[in-house]
Formats: structure tokens, sequence, C-alpha cells
């Protein structure tokens, strides 16, 4: 039997399998490669003795969905696939929509005709749209504030009545916080499409030369230095969540929701003096205005996973930004 991996090739993925690998599941990639590259697969066999069984399918297509699932005994899917830029979604609706919805409405159908029961989600903390306070917890309300965590939102909403309509299924939904840092080996890590949006990315540019300067959004926020607070989860912690989450839905049917982050909540001047200690570069910034749409803080009451998948995350900021540079250097 195999763990079908959608958007298995993209940043968290390409990870996720990694660490599959390493347990010795078998692994089967589906990608349509719109975020990501074909070499990525020769890295994760250079990291792991392996070069898993990919299919280039786009999620929209049904019949090559359906192919994959007639060639392979598929036991248990982790679905990433998706569009994931918050700012991009609010220009193209109706492509996050087509794309993220419909993509898994036709996963879901396709899994259910074979009888493939076995779900874990990447599903976003953009969930918890402007939270009420922090550490966020898994009860708290949910509401969105732009089409990508409505996408999500409404994903969670998909699974939880799939479901009820069948006690079969058993279906894990993990919220991200915010995915930072690159495996150990440098081979793989995050490469944004274009001008990057969020925080490292755009550090690493600036450190290599691409960027002339950081903008800081805002330096009035309440908090202990006025720039924003984020719970930043080294990638390969979050790639093991997964491990963590399969166990729970090979063992237990239901609707299981979990926080993937640190708990800890690290400001945007945290992340530049940690990057320039570690890795000995000066990091030019300059404070701007607050961009539209964000929050002051966010960060993960994590006890949960802790609790009930035996997870926890081990890596700190400092390795997070270590292995963030090192990706770089790498790629050069
Ligand atoms: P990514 O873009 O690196 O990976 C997603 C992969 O899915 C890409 O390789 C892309 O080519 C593929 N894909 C997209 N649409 C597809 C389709 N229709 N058919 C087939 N393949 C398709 O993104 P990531 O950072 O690895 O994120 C993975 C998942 O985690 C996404 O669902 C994202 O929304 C979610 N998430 C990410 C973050 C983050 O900060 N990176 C935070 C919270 C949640
Ligand atoms: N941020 C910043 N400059 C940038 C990108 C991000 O100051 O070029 C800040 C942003 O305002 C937030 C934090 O860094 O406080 C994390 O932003 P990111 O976009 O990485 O994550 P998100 O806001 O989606 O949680």
């Amino acid at each position: 039997m195999s763990v079908l991996v959608t958007g298995g090739t993209g940043y968290i993925g390409s990870h996720t399998v990694v660490e599959l690998i390493n347990k010795g599941e078998d692994v089967v990639i589906l990608d349509n490669l719109s975020n990501s590259t074909i070499e990525v697969l020769d890295k994760i066999k250079q990291i792991t003795g392996v070069l898993p069984k990919f299919y280039k399918v786009d999620l929209l297509d049904i019949n090559s969905l359906e192919d994959i699932f007639t060639q392979n005994s598929i036991e248990l899917v982790i679905h990433f696939a998706g569009l994931k830029s918050l700012t991009e979604s609010i220009g193209i609706p109706l492509e996050y929509y087509n794309n993220n919805i419909t993509g898994t409405l036709n996963l879901l159908k396709t899994m259910k005709k074979h009888n493939c029961k076995k779900i874990i989600f990447s599903s976003s903390a953009s969930v918890y749209g402007l939270p009420k306070a922090v550490p966020i917890t898994e009860n708290f309300d949910l509401h969105t504030t732009n089409p990508y965590a409505t996408t999500k939102l409404m994903i969670e909403q998909i699974l939880n009545d799939l479901y009820i309509s069948d006690n079969e299924f058993s279906i894990c939904i993990l919220r991200y916080f915010n995915p930072i840092g690159a495996h150990e080996s440098g081979l793989i890590g995050e490469i944004p499409n274009g001008k990057p949006n969020n925080l490292l990315p755009y550090i690493v540019r600036v450190a290599n030369g691409q960027y002339d300067c950081l903008n800081v959004f805002g330096n009035d926020y309440k908090t202990k230095d006025g720039t924003g607070v984020r719970d930043y989860i080294h990638v390969v912690d979050l790639a093991i969540g997964h491990i963590k989450a399969m166990d729970k839905v090979r063992n237990d049917i239901g609707v299981h929701i979990y926080n993937l982050g640190t708990g800890k909540g690290y400001s945007v001047l945290d992340v530049i003096n940690t990057f320039e200690k570690v890795n000995n570069i000066k990091i030019k910034y300059k404070f701007v205005q607050r961009r539209p749409g964000d929050i002051g803080e966010c960060y993960a009451n994590a006890n949960k996973a802790k609790e009930e998948l035996n997870w926890e995350a081990k890596r700190d900021l400092e390795q997070m930004c270590k292995d963030s540079w090192n990706f770089i250097l790498k790629s050069k």
C-alpha cells in the first residue's frame, strides 16, 4: 500500500516525502509543477537514496487522478497541493477557489470511489482570521479575511461534512503556523515564485544582495518591540508532524484538528537579529507602514498535538535561520 502525496514536490511536501521515505513508507507523488520543479525528485533521491514514483498531474484533471488510483494501491493521502499566496488570492479569487476547492473535491470523490478513506489536509492558521487572543487553541472562532484562507476554511467544512456522511473516514486537519527553514542538507527548501511576500524568503534575498533592503511592515503593534509577532516553525518539524498525524488517521476514525506551531512568538526584529547573529550577515531594513490585513500577533497553543500526537517542534529559531541561508548558499 502507498501514501499519495499531492503537492509532493512543493516546499512542505518535499520535506514530508523525505521523512516518509526515511520511515520506510512507499510514496507516490502527484504535482502539476505549477509552483515547484521536477529537479526536486532528484534532490529527494540524493537525500534518501530513493526516487519516489511521480505523476505530473493536475488535481483539476479527474481522469488522470482516476488513473493514479487505479494503477496504485493508495492507503492514505497527504494533501498539500494548492495555491498558497494570501495576497495573490485577493486579485484572482476565482483561480484560488477553482484550484483549491475543485481540486480537493476531485481528490475526495476519487478517494471515496476507491475506498481510500484516510486523509491529512494542510490547513492554515489563517482560518483564525483576527484571533481574539494568543496563544490560539483549536476551538477558537474561525473567520477569514482573504480568499486563500476561505478556501482552507471551506475545505475543512467539506471534510467535516464528508465524515458526517461516511463514518469510515479518518481525517486529520493540520493548521500550520509559519513554516520556514530547509532540510539540513541544503538540497531542498522554499523557492518563491517571483518577489517573495513572506519574511524569511525576503530576508535571505536581502542577504544575497538580490534586494537592497527589507521593508518591516509596521513598528506600532502592541508587541514587545512594535513589530509583528509570528510562530515560526522549522519545516522539518512540520514534516515530522505529518508522520505523527499518520499514526492518528491509521488508528482513529473521525475528524482530528491540530495546530502545528512551536507555541512561541517571535517579532520581525527577533528574526532579523537571529539571522544576523547565526549567519554573520547584516540585514539592511527600514520601517514602513503596516501591511494591509496584517495582524499584530499570532502564535499557537500546540498542546493538543503534543498530547494526542506525541509531537512537538524541536528546532529553534537559530536552526531555522541557519538552514534557510544554507539552502540559498547550496542553490547557488
Ligand atoms: P508549495 O506551493 O511549495 O507546494 C504546493 C504544491 O502543490 C506545488 O508544488 C504546486 O505545484 C502544487 N499544486 C498546486 N496546485 C495544484 C493542482 N491543482 N494540482 C496538482 N498540484 C498542484 O506550497 P507549500 O508551502 O509547500 O504549502 C503546502 C500546503 O500547505 C498548501 O496547501 C498551503 O496552502 C499550505 N500551507 C502553507 C503554509 C506556508 O507558509 N508555506 C502555511 C499554511 C498552510
Ligand atoms: N513582514 C515584514 N516584511 C516583509 C514580509 C513580512 O515586515 O517583507 C512581516 C509581516 O508584517 C509579519 C511577519 O513579517 O509581521 C511575517 O510575515 P509573513 O508574510 O511571513 O507571514 P504571515 O503574515 O502570513 O503570517
